[in-house]
């Protein structure tokens, strides 16, 4: 039975998994990343994925963006759920439904700025909204830039073109992983607020996994994942709060490596990233 409130929820949700669980390898080897995870992305909203490392972030997302499969469960982008497409419609949907922001720039380099925001248009042979195209980039602020080459750009610059060329074709979603990792924290900034400004000005909906506490507290929302499972999250949280619970759930794992028999490396591997 659904009611009026879970109508609601399930309009606005841009992507979704139900029971995600996701294990790598098998016998001795088996690796659970995802251990039944009910998420929901909402529309029009910035989250911020976050977690100890090997929690299962990046196979959340990847599993999310259609770029891997789930062992059990269901992931949707809108209404549509993964597991029912074929190899060709999934090629389609992550081309024309759903942007990607990676850590590394991924720019063409012979290809200036403005070409590279339209190329994947231009692959797909669909017509850009010259409107939204001209809105984007009045938001990446990079009007004087765009006919130079990636070499002549920035760093933060080269990733405010590759947010913008996610943003051209103006996906239900758009999938960073790690997006200011390789950039100073100033650049860093400046593509981080360029997300939220997409955000709040363009309506986008934006799921970014991050380990940096500054960098989720862009967010509207940061989740948190330890284990293949989702402990938590918290609406608008400042850089600080994003820490102190991170320490918790970092504590929380190494209790739990401990009582699995860790080994003194391991061990020490959990103190030396509670130290970071
Ligand atoms: P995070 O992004 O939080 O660092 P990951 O999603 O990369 O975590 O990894 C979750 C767990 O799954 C880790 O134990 C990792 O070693 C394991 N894992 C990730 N990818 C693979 C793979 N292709 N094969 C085997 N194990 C994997």
């Amino acid at each position: 039975m659904s009611d009026a409130s879970t109508l609601a929820t399930d309009i606005m949700a841009a992507a979704r998994a139900v029971g995600a669980v996701k294990i790598y390898g098998s016998g001795e080897t088996e690796v659970r990343a995802l251990a039944g995870v009910d998420i929901t992305f909402e529309q029009g909203k910035f989250t911020a994925i976050m977690g100890p490392s090997g929690s299962g972030k990046s196979t959340l997302m990847h599993c999310m963006a259609a770029l891997d499969n789930l062992t059990e469960g269901q992931a949707y982008i809108g209404d549509t759920d993964l597991s029912t497409l074929t190899d060709k419609e999934l090629t389609m949907l992550r081309r024309d439904r759903v942007g990607f922001i990676f850590q590394a720039f991924n720019l063409v380099p012979t290809l200036n700025a403005i070409e590279n925001i339209t190329l994947p248009m231009d692959l797909a042979k669909r017509q850009p909204d010259q409107e939204w195209v001209d809105n984007v980039i009045a938001t990446v602020g990079l009007s004087d830039r765009l006919t130079h080459r990636p070499n002549e750009l920035s760093g933060g610059q080269q990733q405010r073109v590759a947010v913008s060329r996610a943003l051209a074709s103006q996906p239900e979603i758009i999938f960073a992983d790690e997006p200011t990792g390789n950039l100073d924290s100033r650049s860093g900034n400046d593509v981080l607020k360029f997300m939220r400004d997409a955000v709040d000005d363009l309506g986008q909906t934006i799921v970014m996994v991050t380990h940096d506490a500054k960098a989720a507290s862009y967010a509207d929302r940061t989740v948190f994942l330890a284990d293949g499972l989702l402990q938590g999250e918290m609406l608008n949280p400042t850089a600080e709060q994003i820490l102190d619970y991170m320490k918790i759930l970092q504590v929380g794992q190494f209790v739990r490596a401990i009582q699995e028999g860790a080994t003194m490396e391991e061990v020490l591997e959990y103190m030396k990233d509670l130290d970071d």
